[in-house]
């Protein structure tokens, strides 16, 4: 298992990690990898990271969504990032073959925030056939 150290700039965004989650898979004989992602007020998916206005439309939408200030029980301040984090989800999986994630061609990992800005960890684990 690899773990990234990743940087968020802000409270909510998307960063790609596309690049670091193919090193980690780089040279192997995977067939298949796993992005986990440990917290509960970030997460991660997968989306097109060709056009920046897509990762924008989708923190604005789910901002909408998922107010931050609505009436929440969570005393911290932050629920709404545990709201979005769940719906966004904690892992995805993506086929390896030759060493090469098999991506869409439009498509990129995100990591996506809702409770930055922090140091997030993420976890790569390569599954082998
Ligand atoms: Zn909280």
């Amino acid at each position: 298992m690899h773990t990234l150290s990743v940087k968020t700039p802000r409270r909510e965004c998307f960063v790609d990690i596309t690049r670091e989650v193919a090193r980690a898979v780089e040279g192997t004989d995977a067939v298949l990898c796993t992005v986990f992602v440990p917290h509960t007020t970030a997460g991660v998916t997968i989306n097109e990271n060709a056009d920046p206005d897509v990762a924008a439309d989708l923190l604005a939408h789910l901002a909408e969504l998922v107010p931050r200030n609505g009436r929440y029980r969570h005393a911290e301040g932050n629920s709404d990032a545990h709201v979005k984090a769940t719906l966004v989800g904690s892992s995805v999986q993506v086929p390896v073959a030759g060493g090469r994630l098999v991506l869409g061609t439009w498509q990129g990992i995100y990591l996506a925030e809702f409770d930055g800005p922090r140091t997030r960890k993420v976890h790569v684990v390569a599954h082998h056939g």
